[in-house]
């Protein structure tokens, strides 16, 4: 190879790398802000998911993708339950932190007072003489608690939670002592409330507790997907889409969810800098859908598929990302398996070159917005990148602790997907 030609191969791979780290800029740049606290974690408390949505918007404007309506909404309402307040838990004098060392379970409603503490241990579950005993106690001004670290049988751990979270036996309301805090959100409400403790905090000698919990259940709180396109050759449509909703805030803590999922969010927008950027008109239009509603039970996707902006029966694909910002064991294609095509063709360029680590493809999984699609037969399939997910629906998913080890891959695998289905 001569000088000059070697010059120019230097040239043009140092550029078309600097192209992608601009692409990583925008990425990084976009999960920073939707998880900074500005947007309150994008859920219910403080406006947080429309505050986003006004920035998704001006960047679907920059990026002069075309839309249905200007700032590209598509708009619906939910009931929704909140706590405005920090909830307060005592045991005997130490208060506990909330949102580290316990949270309020969504389904709660307000409440307030010194409770006794009831276990729901090994012995109630099995021994009839003392059940007996058990049955017949008036637990109206008690918490039932029971305990997924120290009841060490799965089976009967899992029957105890099942006859509590029925509230079978009219408790004042819930505790559960577990290793980890998993907050959500939730439409509706429970008539008792649920505290989850982290099992470090308190053990079973605990007897009493006190409790403040004050709700603000919303009736009718209006969200908003956004919908940006790009028109193909074909009214053929393939979808890409993210929920960038996350669980809000508990009182005045904030659930930043970068990688759930300001990172699938980041993904979408590249993609659509990417087909906005190319030269040739793309051969299906492109379709990049943001939702809203996700951690409430996949709200935004539901009322998507109910009234879809793109007929059902022309979407070829949905290709859905959550929680796409880690990676250390590779990649994961929920619902892949029953696709054997698009198996197929992932499989291929995977091979050629090396883009993820670890492609695994899996059965249906109704955990993400994909599954809304599925049930109404359309295909879809979800992203997930697997390992270093220990944040999950805490307060320590955040930018800072991102790798976005799959990143860069998944994006140019797609890519180049997208661009080979035929
Ligand atoms: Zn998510």
């Amino acid at each position: 190879m001569n000088y000059k030609r070697l010059v120019l191969i230097l040239a043009l791979t140092l550029f078309a790398s600097s192209l992608w780290a601009q692409d990583m800029n925008y990425a990084r740049k976009v999960i920073k802000d939707l998880s900074s606290d500005d947007y309150f974690g994008r859920g219910y408390i403080n406006k947080g998911d429309s505050i986003a949505a006004v920035y998704l918007s001006a960047e679907m404007r920059k990026l002069k993708l075309d839309g249905f309506s200007p700032n590209f909404y598509q708009l619906y309402t939910t009931p929704i339950n909140t706590f405005p307040e920090d909830p307060i838990l005592k045991l005997g004098d130490k208060q506990l932190e909330s949102a580290k060392d316990f949270i309020v379970y969504p389904d709660s409603p307000s409440c307030e007072g010194t409770f006794d503490v009831l276990w729901l241990n090994t012995e109630i579950l099995t021994k009839s003489k003392i059940r007996k005993e058990f049955l017949k106690k008036d637990l109206s001004q008690t918490f039932l608690a029971i305990d997924s670290v120290g009841l060490n049988n799965k089976q009967l751990y899992n029957f105890a939670s099942d006859l509590v979270s029925t509230n079978l036996f009219g408790a004042k309301g819930v505790l559960l002592r577990k290793n980890k805090l998993k907050y959500s959100a939730r439409t509706f409400l429970k008539d008792f409330p649920t505290l989850i403790v982290k099992s470090s905090k308190l053990d079973t000698t605990t007897s009493k507790i006190t409790v403040k919990i004050k709700n603000q259940f919303i009736e009718n709180y209006k969200t908003q997907n956004l919908m940006g396109y790009i028109q193909g050759q074909t009214d053929s449509c393939l979808i890409y889409c993210a929920h960038y909703d996350h669980l809000g805030m508990m009182g005045s803590k904030i659930y930043p969810g970068a990688n759930d999922n300001g990172s699938g969010v980041a993904m979408v927008l590249n993609l659509a800098k990417h087909y906005k950027k190319a030269k040739k008109k793309p051969h299906y239009t492109q379709v990049f859908l943001l939702f809203s509603g996700e951690e409430a039970g996949l709200l935004g996707s539901q009322h998507y598929v109910e009234h879809p902006l793109f007929p059902l029966e022309k979407t070829k694909l949905v290709i859905n990302f959550d929680m796409i910002g880690t990676g250390s064991e590779g990649v994961s294609i929920y619902n892949g398996s029953v696709y054997p095509k698009e198996v197929a063709l992932y499989t291929k360029l995977n091979d050629e070159h090396s883009y993820v680590e670890n492609l695994v493809f899996h059965l249906p999984d109704p955990s993400s917005d994909h599954y809304s699609f599925y049930k109404k037969e359309v295909k879809s399939i979800f992203f997930y990148s697997e390992g270093d997910n220990e944040d999950y629906h805490e307060t320590t998913d955040t930018y800072g602790e991102l790798k976005l080890t799959q990143f860069e891959g998944l994006f140019k695998l797609v890519r180049d997907f997208s661009e080979q289905l035929k």
